[in-house]
């Protein structure tokens, strides 16, 4: 009988044992293609040598030394690394272990730069529906997922939501991409107008949002109304990365293709690439000269932050990612994986969208293709697709919900950088099987 306290209290998970590459394998010698990577994860596959190795030699010299006293070695690597390569006048790095931290304190960063600035009465947060920034407190209120927050709501703090950018279920008929972006951004301002701007700290976005829809990319010009916005009423622009970043969408940051930058950027996930809980909380020179010229600290910590081995890992990553050639390849191995997707679903009478950027990829599962309407929730094709995929030897992200209830019926792919074309195949192959034995 095992102690440890799993997801699924029902179904107990097969123990895993190793990996290789794009492979994990179990305790009873099953093999999986790890098609997700486990959940936009392992960007360099499984049993990389050089990351491996990065963090063995961190282990032994270092493990641990408390950021109340010390930095370290791979911390300012990694942190140089990654201003070097930042949008914007993003300046600083604040090193978590996953990404509902580094959300935590993006939005708690955000609320004391207002402080400090003179503007306490800024206290409101507005973030979009059907997103997911994380599971702890503050990160939950500001995701707009109901099912996710449902037995939580009377614990958490108030934030505002307005619509997300959704052209493929939410866009009328007729509506041009760039008038849907326009209106969405609208709502937005309207929303600031309606609290008052002086009062408002921060708008929250997923350049592409992840897991509550399945890869959905803004329409182009969204981001940078939003970003107009923001500037106008002194609103901090804050992107969550921890999903599309660090390489997965075919840029480096997410929201290098939309030309904006944030003023607080969270990433985590393909950061540590699963070789270690590592994640980042970027701000800006002027929020970080704010806090300088203030209190001097920011009121925020936890026992693990800037974690050695956790940041030689992310740094051996992000090496890999840059020195590899991985970016090109993603965009290369993205276009072959939606060819293929394309060929196998194109037609298929209840995928009603292909879409994503990048290795980054989503299908939405519709029960009427021309109307686009979605399964009724107990139909939604989502939670049984999971079983069968595993069945097929097959990890994937599928996401349960029918769209007035929150969330598209999708299934999301984030396969590993390193999928060879080959592998690209073999994991169209084994979600075909896997649709075909659900659907
Ligand atoms: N933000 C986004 C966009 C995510 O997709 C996730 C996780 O899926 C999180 C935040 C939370 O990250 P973590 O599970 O590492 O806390």
């Amino acid at each position: 009988m095992s102690h440890v306290f799993p997801r699924q209290i029902h179904a107990p998970p097969p123990v895993a044992t190793g990996g290789a590459g794009c492979y994990l394998f179990d305790a009873a010698g099953r093999r999986y293609f790890d098609g997700s990577g486990g959940a936009a994860v392992s960007c360099l596959g499984h049993g990389d040598p050089e990351i491996v190795a990065a963090v063995q030699d961190q282990a032994s010299r270092l493990a641990y030394a408390h950021t109340g006293f010390f930095t370290s070695e791979p911390a300012e690597a990694l942190a140089d690394l990654l201003i070097a390569h930042a949008p914007g006048d993003l300046d600083r790095v604040y090193f978590v272990s996953g990404g509902s931290e580094a959300v935590e304190a993006a939005l708690k960063l955000a609320r004391q730069y207002h402080v400090e600035r003179g503007a306490p009465e800024r206290r409101h947060v507005i973030a979009r529906r059907q997103s997911y920034h994380g599971n702890t407190l503050g990160a939950l209120a500001a995701g707009g997922n109901a099912w996710r927050r449902a037995p939580f709501e009377p614990m958490l703090p108030a934030m505002r939501h307005v619509a997300p950018c959704y052209a493929y279920a939410e866009k009328p008929p007729g509506e041009t991409d760039e008038a849907y972006g326009q209106r969405l951004a609208q709502e937005l301002e309207d929303e600031i107008l309606a609290l008052g701007p002086e009062s408002v700290i921060a708008f929250v976005a997923e350049p592409v949002v992840g897991a509550t829809l399945g890869a959905v990319p803004a329409v182009p010009g969204y981001f940078r109304r939003i970003r107009e916005i923001c500037d106008r009423y002194g609103v901090l622009l804050i992107l969550d990365e921890v999903m599309c970043g660090m390489g997965r969408t075919g840029h480096l940051f997410a929201c290098e293709a939309e030309g904006v930058a944030p003023d607080i950027l969270c990433i985590a996930k393909g950061l540590g690439a699963g070789y270690q809980p590592v994640g980042a909380m970027l701000c800006s020179r002027a929020i970080y000269d704010t806090l300088a010229a203030g209190s001097g600290a920011f009121q925020h910590g936890h026992t693990y932050i800037g974690h050695p081995v956790a940041c030689a890992a992310g740094l051996a990553v992000m090496r890999a990612v840059l020195e590899r050639g991985l970016l090109a390849q993603v965009q290369a191995r993205g276009a072959l994986l939606r060819e293929l997707l394309q060929d196998r679903f194109g037609a298929h009478p209840h995928i009603g969208d292909i879409r994503g950027r990048g290795l980054f990829l989503g299908l939405e599962f519709v029960a009427d293709r021309e109307t686009r309407t979605p399964f009724a929730r107990a139909e939604a094709v989502a939670p049984r697709l999971k079983a069968a995929a595993f069945e097929a030897g097959l990890i994937c992200y599928p996401m349960q919900g029918t769209r007035d209830g929150q969330s598209g019926d999708h299934v999301l792919l984030a396969p590993p950088f390193i999928m060879q074309p080959a592998e690209a195949e073999e994991l169209a192959d084994r979600l075909a099987r896997a649709i075909g034995s659900v659907l």
